[in-house]
């Protein structure tokens, strides 16, 4: 097998593995319960959260476990949080994720304004009309690092701008976390958002930085767990598989992707006339998304799957129809674009002869 969708998930990473192995079978306490069983759970969560706040550079404190980046992107997009800032106005773009445009399009049926940030055919975000679009009691909410063709965006650049002119900011850091360096001290952001099986560790388990928290509110009422910011048992086995996960992240092994990903994009460039979509923007290491004109992405996909080489495509079934990509589409391509868009995806464990089986299947 040839894994090359690791913006959709990461396989556990080889310490989950082994915790999968040989120790999940006793994480089943609920680390709410004051017996020694119980508080060997709240040490385990104590530890993960120190570990998360070392990877990002931030106190513990600040950070709350969620079940997901959706959970945390919709709970700093809730109105409670909203109206706690008196935000009156969301800024955003058209290329985030649909855990974030979801909740827009019901925030702006429901009388928020949303304004959208200009980007060219490349991804990359209109500085200018970020600092045009902020206003004292707005919220900028966007991605850290694109999921589907890996563009990073100037983080420390856009909140300085917001935070000039009285706003918040609000980073969905899911592909970025284990990616690039992610330092939320330096980013200097108000929330963030994050995600753990993106980097391997188990699903359903995420994050959420929040740097006010007398200014918050949480999603859901009902216990007291995570300090009352996010009721509910807290699932011990998923937040310490979070934190194996965190160790395991290698940035200089990430980083080496890139030199794999340079070269196969200049192969199919060349002896496939491909194009790379996001390719003259600085990018994640491991993403390369391509448009192979004239070909069904859906069939290029069929066929390698029949060989076990899994990739991901830029188009999705909606409704019972296949919609292109909203990327693709936001960098102000055709829909045939997005039905001819191919992303590749990689983890450490990939060389460059998985790659060039790959360019021989395409
Ligand atoms: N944001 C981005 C950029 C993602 O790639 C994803 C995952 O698909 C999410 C948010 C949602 O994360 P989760 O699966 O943890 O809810």
């Amino acid at each position: 097998m040839v894994y090359l969708d690791y913006n959709a998930t990461a396989p556990y990473s080889p310490s989950v593995v082994e915790f999968i192995r040989s120790e999940l079978v006793d994480c089943w306490a609920n680390p709410s319960s004051e017996y020694a069983l119980g508080l060997a759970g709240a040490e385990v969560i104590k530890s993960a959260r120190e570990k998360l706040g070392e990877t990002l550079g931030v106190s513990p404190k600040g950070l709350i476990f969620t079940s997901g980046a959706t959970e945390s992107i919709n709970t700093v997009l809730s109105f409670d949080n909203l109206s706690n800032h008196g935000i009156k106005r969301i800024i955003s773009s058209p290329l985030e994720h649909s855990a974030t445009l979801d909740q827009l399009k019901y925030l702006a049926k429901h009388g928020i304004e949303i304004v959208w940030i200009k980007n060219d055919s490349e991804g990359q975000l209109d500085l200018d009309s970020v600092s045009q679009l902020v206003q004292n009691h707005s919220l900028v909410t966007i991605l850290h690092a694109n999921n589907e063709i890996g563009t990073i965006h100037p983080i420390k650049e856009i909140t300085q701008i917001v935070h000039d002119k009285g706003g918040l900011i609000h980073i969905d850091a899911v592909q970025a976390l284990g990616k690039i360096p992610v330092d939320l001290d330096d980013l200097d952001v108000d929330f963030a958002s994050f995600s753990g099986h993106k980097i391997g560790s188990m699903k359903g388990i995420g994050a959420l930085f929040v740097k006010a928290l007398k200014k918050f509110s949480p999603l859901l009422r009902g216990g007291g767990q995570e300090r009352g910011y996010r009721p509910g048992t807290l699932n011990a086995a998923a937040i310490k598989s979070f934190a194996l996960a965190l160790k395991d992240i290698d940035l200089d092994k990430m980083k080496a992707l890139e030199d794999l990903r340079n070269s196969f994009e200049i192969e199919v460039r060349s002896k496939l006339g491909a194009q790379v979509n996001g390719g003259g923007a600085p990018r994640l290491p491991n993403t390369s998304n391509i448009f192979l004109e004239g070909r069904s992405s859906r069939d290029v996909l069929m066929k390698l799957s029949k060989e076990k080489i899994y990739v991901s495509v830029g188009s999705a079934c909606s409704s019972g129809s296949f919609e292109p990509s909203h990327v693709i589409r936001g960098l102000g391509f055709s829909n045939e674009r997005g039905f001819s868009s191919l992303r590749i995806s990689m983890g450490y464990e990939i060389e460059r002869a998985h790659l060039n089986g790959l360019i021989g299947l395409l």
